[in-house]
């Protein structure tokens, strides 16, 4: 063993035994494979491999990693200040990038509410419906609806409108609100039947009923689930016949990985509040938002106490401002569309085959996300394993293998995604 990897076990094993990772025990076996560098869509692992990355470490960076542009204006920002409190002062860089957030955002979208994580920009929106209309004195409108197989993040507010079975809710349900779900929209055209179940629900609960939440075209960790964007049309009706705010969650999908901007472009459909995350920051720094359309703004601006209840201690953090104006710059240069259908042509012929196989129920594609479902549950690790034998980065989960990498790979890299999942459904 050389010295170096000698000291890479070390802090491995001090890895293993004392830092927590997402959905994770610790003291397990299953091993997290020590990364050392990323470049472009390539992650360096401490052994000297190096993985072509499918995940964008879930969606973020969709320029790659160690982005010149990205990091430029990370230095840059660092020698004027990291960050200063928001409550009472602020700065360019916030302002910089809410400019180039309302010139994206859907028409109607016109303030913004800067937090730390998509967790939080959920509960932000959550919490924005129910002071809407606590303070118009219509406090019993208090509860979600949203639909099955979403998920919008792992804090109370976020988990009580994600997925109540295949969430990890059962063990918390007692702090965990009790909230409407209506049948998930399917992976087909039809949608009649879940529009009827969406609007049965609202007629008999909308006295109750602050805001529909829910992921619009592609439900992400909840399931993988692409469907029919016609969906969004009719519950916006439905939404404004019985006067409830709708919330889009476009942390997973915003900023052009389905193919459009926000992928409620598909549906030419504008929410009351958006939230996003993850590409906003572009796999730099934590960073996320809730932008509300002007009728909320002014109602929780005007009406007592005349105050939003929010307000995080790195809101609006300046550096993660600056990295995400600068990736607005990089996705307004347009070169993105263009990468998303080559990604998304690519990946329709080439994971197409994998239908043949006895294991697969299904594949789906939308822009840069590939899905194959299959029919059981996949043994992660051991899956993470062969991938990573094959080169690839690509981490399922219960039984969907996917794969949304950075917009910038290219045809060599993206066939090597394919072809190890096409490897593993074989
Ligand atoms: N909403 C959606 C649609 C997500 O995909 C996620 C993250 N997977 C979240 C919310 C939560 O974001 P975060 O992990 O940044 O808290």
């Amino acid at each position: 063993m050389t010295k170096d990897a000698h000291s890479v076990s070390r802090w491995l094993a001090f890895d293993r035994d004392h830092l927590w990772h997402p959905y994770s025990a610790v003291r397990c076996a299953a091993p997290a494979y020590p990364v050392v560098a990323a470049e472009g869509v390539r992650l360096n692992l401490a052994d000297g491999r190096s993985l072509v990355d499918g995940m964008s470490s879930w969606w973020a960076a969709i320029h790659g990693y160690n982005h010149p542009v990205l990091n430029q204006a990370l230095r840059k920002q660092s020698e004027d200040m990291a960050h200063v409190m928001f409550g009472g002062l602020t700065h360019l860089p916030a302002v910089e990038l809410g400019r180039r957030l309302l010139h994206v955002l859907p028409d109607g979208i016109d303030t913004i509410f800067f937090c730390d994580s998509g967790s939080v920009a959920v509960e932000v929106a959550i919490k924005m419906a129910l002071q809407y209309w606590f303070v118009q004195n219509v406090p019993e409108r208090r509860q979600l609806l949203t639909v099955r197989h979403g998920y919008h993040g792992d804090t109370f507010g976020s988990m009580s409108v994600s997925d109540p079975d295949n969430g990890m809710h059962s063990m918390f349900s007692h702090l965990v609100a009790p909230q409407l779900f209506a049948m998930a929209p399917p992976c087909s055209d039809a949608i009649d039947e879940a529009v009827n179940d969406v609007e049965a629900k609202l007629e008999r609960h909308h006295r109750r009923i602050a805001a529909v939440i829910l992921e619009p075209v592609v439900q992400g960790a909840g399931g993988m689930r692409i469907y029919n964007p016609a969906y969004l049309s009719r519950l916006r009706q439905l939404c404004d016949k019985f006067e409830t705010l709708l919330i889009f969650d476009e942390i997973a999908t915003g900023f052009g990985r389905t193919g459009r901007m926000f992928a409620c472009e598909h549906a030419a459909v504008a929410p009351d509040v958006l939230c996003v995350g993850k590409a906003l920051s572009a796999g730099y720094l934590t960073l996320a938002a809730a932008a509300a359309c002007s009728k909320v703004a002014r109602v929780l601006s005007e009406r007592e106490p005349g105050v939003f209840m929010h307000g995080p201690t790195y809101m609006a953090n300046p550096l993660a401002c600056a990295v995400a104006s600068a990736s607005l710059d990089l996705l307004a240069e347009g070169t993105w569309q263009r990468q998303v259908e080559r990604i998304e042509e690519q990946l329709r012929r080439e994971l197409e085959p994998c239908s043949q196989y006895r294991g697969v129920r299904d594949v789906r594609v939308k822009g840069a996300i590939g899905v194959v479902e299959m029919k059981q549950a996949v043994d992660v690790a051991g899956l993470c394993r062969r991938f990573v034998e094959d080169g690839v980065w690509i981490r399922p989960f219960a039984n969907l293998i996917y794969v949304m990498p950075p917009y910038v790979i290219e045809p060599d890299d993206l066939s090597r995604l394919t072809a190890a999942i096409q490897r593993v459904c074989r």
